[in-house]
């Protein structure tokens, strides 16, 4: 028996059986492709599955019935497969007419989806209002690598191979350094300040440089403690700079901060690459001074380092910039922990909550 609808079957071996179905899968496929409408759909579910002139029928009448026995199987493996596609497409075919017919019906009185909003995380914000109030000043950014050589981080620091002062970084090296000379050797900076150095080496005098950054020590977590952290750094480096100038820029700076009634106060501290060195106080922005728990009662907050920089500095600068000679030009420089001036403007009592990614922590800045 033959029909038109199906393929001629050369034999009931595997490979004819193949190219029968292939082709009959094939036209499938074909048809499938253009299953627009209920009427399309009804018309393709006939030619394939009609009881009576179906294709499935007529390869059921022609191939099965005739079949010798021990190509039943094979045969009805394949039978059955195709039967199985075929399904599968009038039901996505029924799924699609269902997704048409409820486009349709869209009800414009249901509230929306509404998409949920990113915010700038607190260190972000904190590091780019730091940024803002020193370009404002006429600085520009600075940035570096994390991973630095020994050299950059300590040494041209004036932090020298054994200075009791690296004590005080608890630092995390990088493995597998032990064959290099000392000042090759890779770590996690400690702070920014190596990119104090890397500037200088690439630009002559003046310098008005903010850095803020990233930085690691080994440094075991609790509320006010966590192995990576943030600073931002400034450098200023011209003929002339006195102290006088580090102490207004400062004061600038955290009035622009916190606001305009903050006052700073200055103490003498000590820095490898600053002479002379400074703490710096600001007037407790919880209390204004008159003294609270924030503040133990003093009414006063420690917040940065600064200081004059160390001629010592410049040596070292000298050898790839002529023009940094300690005779002719001076600077300061400051840092303070970005981390704990968000940890302050926004009330946070743990640095912790900073890291941990909890979005119910942060949609509170969204
Ligand atoms: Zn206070």
């Amino acid at each position: 028996m033959s029909d038109d609808s199906i393929p001629q079957l050369r034999g009931y071996d595997d490979a004819s059986l193949d190219r029968a179905f292939a082709s009959l899968t094939a036209d499938l496929e074909r048809g499938a492709g253009s299953l627009n409408g209920a009427d399309a759909v009804e018309q393709f579910r006939l030619e394939w599955l009609g009881r009576k002139h179906g294709r499935l029928k007529t390869v059921s009448e022609a191939w099965l019935k005739t079949a010798p026995p021990e190509a039943r199987r094979p045969l009805g493996q394949r039978f059955n497969g195709l039967k199985e596609r075929i399904e599968a497409l009038l039901t996505d075919a029924a799924a699609g007419k269902h997704r048409a017919a409820t486009g349709a019906a869209i009800d414009v009185t249901l509230p929306g989806t509404r998409p949920q909003l990113g915010a700038e995380h607190p260190i972000v914000r904190t590091w780019h209002e730091a940024v803002r109030i020193f370009a404002a000043m006429g600085y520009s950014v600075g940035t570096g690598p994390e991973v630095e050589t020994d050299y950059y981080n300590f040494e041209s620091l004036n932090f020298p191979p054994n200075h009791p002062a690296r004590d005080t970084q608890d630092t995390l090296v990088v493995v597998g350094q032990e064959r290099k000379p000392l000042r090759d050797r890779l770590l996690m900076r400690t702070h920014t300040s190596p990119v104090q150095i890397r500037t200088m080496e690439q630009q002559p005098p003046p310098i008005r440089l903010v850095i803020p950054g990233k930085v690691h020590r080994n440094d075991a977590a609790d509320a006010t403690h966590s192995p990576i952290f943030h600073q931002v750094e400034g450098l200023c480096v011209d003929e002339g700079i006195t102290f006088g100038d580090l102490k207004g820029t400062l004061d600038h700076a955290m009035k622009a901060f916190f606001g305009s009634s903050v006052k700073t106060r200055f103490f003498p501290s000590f820095f490898p690459f600053t002479e002379p060195s400074a703490d710096v106080q600001i007037s407790c922005i919880f209390c204004g001074g008159k003294g609270c728990r924030k503040c133990k009662h003093s009414g006063w907050i420690e917040l940065l380092g600064c200081g004059m920089v160390d001629p010592a500095i410049f040596g070292f600068v000298r050898q790839k910039q002529p023009a940094y000679d300690p005779e002719k030009i001076s600077g300061f420089a400051f840092g303070m922990g970005l981390d704990r001036i968000a940890m302050m403007k926004y009330g946070i009592s743990d640095i912790g909550l900073l890291f941990s990614g909890d979005v119910r922590f942060l949609e509170q800045f969204a």
